[in-house]
């Protein structure tokens, strides 16, 4: 627990999910406000998520959106700077898999996983970069994957948004660089969340063979990560990938 985030407001995309909810409660813990942003999860499971996180002391509220519009993504920065006053951080962390091979993927899956996964991250970022231009000082943050780096048999959707995902960090960086905002993505591995929980446990079982630390990460493992690029001090670090995969990729 800190307060290098005290006066900071955080807006986290698939904040309700296993990645998010570490990255909210991370961010929390050094003093941010934050707007946790969901849309899968049922309604109650949301809810009973912020009410165990105001419990702690932390500041938040819950925004269901579906992000990988336009209008909804605008609409979710304006409820969020709204209520809070501002976005300093946004961590555009909301994802999905769809896999299937090449040979049986069909265009809506195609289509549906760079929506969420890549359209999203331009959405949000652009509903927030005008006012953190105006004001100066910004904290943007992708969470990338492995996958975007090295492939994955299955995943030609996924890594192709996850990919994207550091094309768009680096560009969006060098706009920013002069102007208080830094843009960085997160690469984690195979994390243990309901996303790898999709897997069949033999397959599961062969990737966690080839992982050099030799298992999963946990949710806080990627949150570290995200924290350390959210503090105001890390104002030199832009247009990076921090890769968190036990040695999966180096
Ligand atoms: P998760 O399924 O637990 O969470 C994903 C979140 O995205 C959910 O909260 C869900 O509500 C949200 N979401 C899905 N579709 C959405 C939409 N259309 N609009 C808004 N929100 C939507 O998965 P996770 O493992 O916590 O994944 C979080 C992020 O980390 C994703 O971007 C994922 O690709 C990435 N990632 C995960 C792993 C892993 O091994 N779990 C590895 C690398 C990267």
């Amino acid at each position: 627990m800190g307060d290098s985030l005290k006066e900071r407001v955080a807006l986290v995309t698939g904040a309700v999910g296993g990645i998010g909810r570490a990255i909210a409660v991370h961010l929390a813990q050094e003093g941010a406000a934050l707007g946790l942003h969901y849309l899968v999860e049922p309604d109650e499971v949301a809810k009973a998520f912020l009410t165990e996180f105001t419990q702690q002391g932390f500041r938040a509220k819950l925004y269901k959106a579906d992000v990988s519009k336009f209008e909804d993504a605008t609409q979710l920065v304006e409820r969020v700077i709204k209520d809070f006053g501002r976005i300093d951080i946004l961590v555009n962390n909301a994802g999905i898999t769809m896999d299937r091979t090449l040979k049986n993927m069909t265009p809506d899956q195609w289509e549906k996983v760079i929506a969420v996964d890549l359209s999203s991250v331009f959405y949000c970022s652009k509903a927030v970069i005008g006012q953190m231009l105006e004001r100066g000082y910004g904290r943007i943050i992708g969470i990338s994957s492995v996958v975007g780096q090295k492939g994955n048999i299955g995943q030609t959707n996924y890594a192709a948004a996850k990919a994207a995902i550091i094309g768009f960090t680096k560009a969006l960086a060098l706009e920013t660089a002069k102007k208080g905002i830094t843009v960085n993505a997160v690469a984690p591995g195979f994390v243990k969340t309901a996303m790898t929980g999709q897997i069949p446990k033999e397959i599961l079982d062969k990737i966690v063979e080839t992982i050099p630390v030799g298992r999963m990460a946990e949710p806080g493992e990627v949150a570290r990560a995200v924290l350390f690029l959210a503090d105001e001090k890390s104002s030199y670090i832009t247009g990076q990938v921090v890769n968190v995969n036990g040695g999966l990729y180096m």
